[in-house]
């Protein structure tokens, strides 16, 4: 009989905890391509370096364990295979900032780069100080536990679905689980960070575009005044961090207007999981959310997938708390330029 470790998760509820579930199969040998933009279809690629289901719990009690109090670790619930949704929240301020990461499960590096924010916030910096004071932080490094051991972007069981097109019908156990947590967490803020799988340009340029801005997952009409302005507010802040970065090459998502995502949701409102009532949007708590696609450019290049991740959402996270982003000047954002994807290494 298979024992349980009870030291695994802190101060989790480590009954309900699957260990069998940690180390599937799926997550040694990924039957996937994991999403680069230039994999081969024969090509090897090893996953030993990518944060799996196992890393995100021992990581949350790390950090939780050495954080004096100012990290706790949580579960929304179960996924569909009956892995803990874990999420941790940091900080005690009057506004809370959602952070969610690997709802794509073949998105790999969000989740490192999540546990890292965590861990910085967790920190005795003046600047984790400052966020702490003035946000409460919701990190989910790994929305999706399922989809990330079998290295696929939905969910497995029992529907495998794309997670952030169930905010309206709630067929998944995930999405319900996560409402709730949105739901009494009512942050103000979210940010969703994501991979791109294919390898676009910046329109008009040669250059390798590794980083799209997501400022819209709706068309700014579902959204009230204040919401489109706290998402323009937001990107540019992002953006800014960025300007200091060289390799970024930064360009707008494709201007998208899908109803049912996450992100989408939070800001409209008007949905809710079997049992639960729905918010209008005049109440929804959340005013602005965006999205982050970092281009994937493969193992040897992860810290600077994590900085892509990183730079920004900390900007975001200080502004948000200091209360400058009411004050970030949003002119720049329509022109930003958009990118233009081509064949794996072609820039023509
Ligand atoms: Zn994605």
């Amino acid at each position: 009989m298979r024992r349980r470790s009870t030291k695994l998760v802190g101060a989790l509820g480590v009954a309900a905890l699957s260990l069998s579930t940690f180390f599937a199969p799926a997550s040694a040998d990924p039957p996937h391509n994991p999403g680069g933009p230039c994999l081969q279809e024969n090509q090897n690629v090893s996953l030993a370096s990518v944060a799996n289901y196992a890393d995100v719990v021992r990581e949350l009690g790390r950090i939780e364990r050495s954080s004096q109090g100012a990290v706790e670790v949580h579960s929304a619930g179960q996924s569909g295979e009956g892995r803990q949704l874990l999420y941790a929240t940091v900080g005690h301020g009057p506004e809370t900032f959602w952070l969610q990461a690997r709802i794509h499960g073949n998105e790999l590096h969000s989740t490192e780069a999540a546990l890292q924010i965590l861990d910085r916030l967790a920190s005795g910096s003046p600047a984790a100080k400052a966020v702490r004071e003035g946000l409460t932080v919701v990190v989910v490094p790994m929305y999706n536990p399922d989809g990330a051991e079998a290295n696929i972007r939905q969910s497995t069981t029992p529907n495998r679905i794309d997670l952030n097109r169930d905010w309206e019908n709630f067929a998944q156990p995930e999405s319900v689980a996560f409402w709730k947590v949105w739901r009494s967490t009512a942050p103000t803020y979210a940010l969703d960070m994501h991979h791109m799988s294919q390898a676009p340009v910046v329109l008009g340029t040669d250059d390798l575009n590794q980083f799209q801005i997501g400022g819209r997952s709706i068309a700014p009409s579902r959204m009230t005044d204040r919401q489109w302005l706290t998402n323009r507010q937001m990107t540019m802040a992002s953006v800014e961090a960025l300007e200091g970065y060289g390799v970024a090459n930064v360009a707008h998502y494709p201007l998208i207007d899908i109803t049912n995502a996450v992100l989408s949701r939070m800001l409209m409102g008007e949905t809710a999981p079997p049992g639960e009532t729905p918010l209008p949007q005049s109440a929804t708590p959340t005013q602005g959310a965006i999205f982050y696609e970092v281009r994937s450019v493969g193992q040897k290049s992860n810290g600077q997938l994590e900085n892509l991740f990183r730079i920004p959402a900390m900007a975001v996270l200080t502004a948000a708390a200091d209360g400058s982003l009411a004050e970030q000047d949003v002119s720049g954002y329509d022109a930003l330029p958009f990118a233009r994807s081509g064949p794996c290494g072609q820039t023509g």
